[in-house]
């Protein structure tokens, strides 16, 4: 290991850095995990089925949880929690169906695509921004790191649904404004 890199490593968050003595080398530095969103992740996902699978190349890790009645109608759920990615870094395979989706509260046109096969909800667009698609979270097969960020249109969430007072939440438009 040359010096330079003992150097960039003990500029880390030390929380995520353990220290280790070798009696040949000294003092070695060990990073214990990489700082969210330090390398690209590649993000995979699929439906029920199986048939559409998502390869997604994007280290975001932040969720807009949506409260609103329409993703309330097509999850069957009461709020869906979305991965917003850009639609270069994500590629979809498979028996994927197209439902448009004129009447929904913000007033956006949003195209809702699910599995053709089993039904599964695996991603949304907004027409007036279609460099962003807004993947279901429940369709990744890691989740460890997925933490919500805001919560929309809470003016529309089921009674029960209890959201932690330090994320943040409109009872309208989160004002994401996508690309
Ligand atoms: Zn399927
Ligand atoms: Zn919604």
């Amino acid at each position: 290991m040359s010096m330079s890199g003992v150097e960039t490593a003990t500029k880390l968050p030390s929380n995520l850095v353990q220290s280790a003595y070798c009696s040949e080398i000294g003092r070695i530095d060990i990073l214990m995990s990489f700082p969210k969103g330090m390398f690209p992740v590649s993000r995979l996902g699929r439906c029920l089925c199986g048939c559409v699978q998502l390869d997604i190349e994007f280290d975001g890790f932040g969720l807009d949880v949506c409260h609103c009645t329409n993703c309330q109608l097509q999850t069957g759920s009461p709020f869906a929690a979305f991965l917003a990615v850009p639609v270069d870094s994500m590629v979809a395979s498979g028996p994927i169906k197209k439902f448009t989706d004129h009447a929904t509260v913000s007033g956006n046109t949003v195209e809702r695509y699910f599995c053709g096969e089993c039904g599964s909800p695996c991603y949304v667009g907004v027409v007036r921004a279609p460099n962003t698609a807004y993947v279901f979270s429940g369709l990744f097969t890691e989740t460890g790191d997925l933490t919500p960020k805001v919560h929309g249109w809470t003016s529309q969430k089921h009674g029960w649904t209890h959201i932690e007072e330090s994320i943040p939440q409109y009872a309208e438009d989160p004002g994401l404004f996508p690309e």
